[in-house]
């Protein structure tokens, strides 16, 4: 699975420039213009870097980057800065980018600080792959409970996400809902059949590209469920 960036930058010379660079190396490319698109983009997608311009329309990158960490978002955060900024690249550090770079740049310095933040972060962020699940445009974050869903970035709650994990650890297998309640519930309670099918029901509309056609979170009939990633 590629890379996935956004890019906010006004400029269309120097946007298209750098789109067509990443995509050129292999990177997936979101491209949006103001601040406002911007954190918009942030807060509601997950993305293993954004490159953010300073001067943007409508809110500037540093305002972006707060709000973005404000917000949660760990995305690592590239700076896009104008040359002799020295102030702006302190604003920007202190905003919550990781690095930054000054314009006018060569493609190559680019790409490269571009792939070492990605490497960087991903080593920091140090969870194990299996506790970060991705199907389809879905991302669950085991640790944290964060999710990218039809309903944008959500928490879920542990026992959705309890659910989730024990589905999509048994990929395929034909899983009967009394062996969810014994896993997801335990025996000290009593709930019943209809209650993982409602967990279940919550968690199509959150994780089912159409929930009337489940193709993640998949019915036996009459016998239980059936998690397919892909
Ligand atoms: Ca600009």
């Amino acid at each position: 699975m590629s890379e996935r960036i956004l890019l906010i930058e006004d400029e269309a010379l120097v946007a298209d420039m750098v789109r067509l660079n990443l995509e050129h190396a292999g990177f997936r490319v979101d491209s949006v213009t103001t601040g406002p698109d911007g954190l918009e983009h942030l807060r509601t997608h997950v993305y293993d870097l954004a490159l953010v311009d300073v001067m943007l329309p409508g809110m500037d990158g540093f305002e972006v980057t707060r709000r973005a960490r404000g917000a949660g978002v760990v995305t690592p955060v590239l700076m896009l800065t104008a040359r002799g900024e020295t102030q702006a690249k302190v604003a920007g550090l202190d905003a919550g980018a990781d690095d930054y770079l000054t314009k006018p740049f060569a493609m190559p310095e680019l790409l490269a600080r571009v792939r070492a933040l990605i490497r960087r972060h991903t080593a920091a962020r140090g969870v194990p792959s299996s506790r970060e699940l991705r199907f389809g445009v879905y991302r669950v974050n085991f640790d944290t409970r964060e999710a990218i869903t039809n309903e944008g970035r959500v928490t879920l709650t542990e026992r959705e996400c309890a659910l989730l994990e024990f589905l999509a650890g048994r990929e395929g297998e034909l899983l009967p809902r009394t062996d969810i309640l014994e896993n997801v519930w335990g025996m000290d309670r009593f709930p019943t059949a209809r209650t993982v099918d409602n967990y279940v029901l919550r968690l199509r509309k959150l994780f089912e590209p159409d929930p009337e056609e489940p193709v993640h979170l998949q019915t036996v009939r009459g016998r239980g469920y059936r998690f397919v990633g892909e």
